[in-house]
């Protein structure tokens, strides 16, 4: 069928709004009505021209999205037509060693994907269109492998469910689950957009007693204050790994959180820990980016690691985070600071490049 989708043909050129051919849903996949999706960083990163991916083929973007299942394959069996649904780009096969040990989000089984030679789920009159991490979440409809997406309770809001398939999952899940914080400890998170946010919710739900929002825009630690940080620190005005130590008594921090994909601020996270502190590296860097820092700054018995969309088991994770957001423990509403159309993605990459929001949420008829 046809439908409305915004097109990355060439980076730095802005998306267009054009019609766009998807396929039927075959064997195990689903084809979801989009309601809404989030605009996350992974996605300019495309626009921009970062990271790995293939540039041979027209993208549709985006993969923060929710929905409702329309049509199901033959051989689907966790949910079927009127479901209400969060993808995730964590899509699992359950048989690889990763699956099978617990760690979904590292699945190598690549089964919810479409093989290159295959009828392309997108395209556009016989060109074949490339799916931006088996989702492309910025069109009206979605063509998923089942094991993309989670079925969730039709009594919330998509629009802000949509948030968790990505941003929040990540940004909790550093927290709760690649750090394993414990209730009382103390957190540094470096760079509080739409993950660090994420974050710091994630360390005030899971007992930290002092949460310390690094950025450099006023803005973004006014939101921080709102979502649980305990301290600000503004980094264009105060050495943050000076700042950090003096707000713990001189101690460190027993976890920092880099959370924008600057070896600088890796550099920050790891000078401002406690003795057997953790830093974990929570966002994308450029593939070549170098991290250094001088061995004296490294506390006895720290660890360095880095989380992969926080560690999620998201078909657990996404409805016990939704359920942290019923309980009024979760502040998702806080999170979408602007909406708009399909049409606003242009407008969304440059506010999210200005650090003017945390996040935009895109809504469909
Ligand atoms: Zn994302
Ligand atoms: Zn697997």
């Amino acid at each position: 069928m046809e439908m409305k989708a915004a097109v990355f043909r060439k980076v730095h050129e802005p998306l267009t709004i054009e019609t766009v051919e998807v396929d039927k849903p075959r064997g195990r996949e689903v084809l979801v009505r989009t309601i809404a999706t989030g605009v996350c960083h992974s996605d300019l990163h495309v626009v921009d021209g970062l990271g790995r991916f293939p540039l041979d083929r027209p993208y549709v973007l985006g993969h923060e999205g929710a929905g409702i299942v329309e049509a199901v394959g033959a051989d689907v069996t966790s949910v079927r037509p009127g479901d209400h649904v969060v993808a995730c780009l964590s899509g699992f096969c359950g048989n690889c060693i990763q699956c099978l040990s617990g760690h979904p989000n590292l699945c190598t089984g690549a089964i919810v994907t479409r093989a290159d030679d295959a009828t392309p789920r997108l395209s556009q009159k016989g060109q074949p269109f490339r799916q931006f991490l088996s989702i492309s979440s910025y069109a009206e409809r979605m063509l998923l492998h089942e094991n993309s997406v989670v079925r969730i309770d039709p009594e919330l809001p998509l629009d802000r469910a949509a948030l968790v398939g990505c941003g929040v999952l990540t940004g909790v899940g550093a927290a709760l689950r690649s750090a394993g914080l414990e209730p009382g400890q103390t957190v540094a998170v470096f760079g509080c957009g739409g993950v660090g946010l994420s974050i710091i919710q994630g360390a005030r739900i899971g007992g930290a007693r002092q949460i310390i929002g690094v950025d450099v825009f006023p803005s973004k630690l006014e939101m921080a204050k709102r979502v649980g940080a305990t301290h600000t620190v503004n980094s264009s005005e105060d050495d943050p790994v000076k700042a950090v130590r003096a707000l713990t008594g001189g101690a460190g921090v027993d976890h920092a959180f880099e959370a924008v994909g600057l070896a600088k601020l890796v550099r920050q996270a790891i000078e401002s820990l406690a003795i057997r502190g953790t830093a974990t590296i929570v966002g994308v860097m450029p593939p070549d980016a170098m991290i250094e820092f001088p061995w004296m700054a490294i506390r006895p018995e720290c660890k360095v690691q880095t989380s992969r969309m926080g560690s999620n088991r998201f078909r657990a994770d996404i409805p016990l985070y939704l359920d942290f957001y019923r309980q009024g423990r979760l502040q998702l509403d806080e999170m979408v600071s602007r909406r708009g159309r399909i049409e606003d993605i242009n407008e969304a990459f440059r506010a999210m490049k200005a650090g003017e929001v945390a996040r935009t949420v895109l809504t469909f008829d």
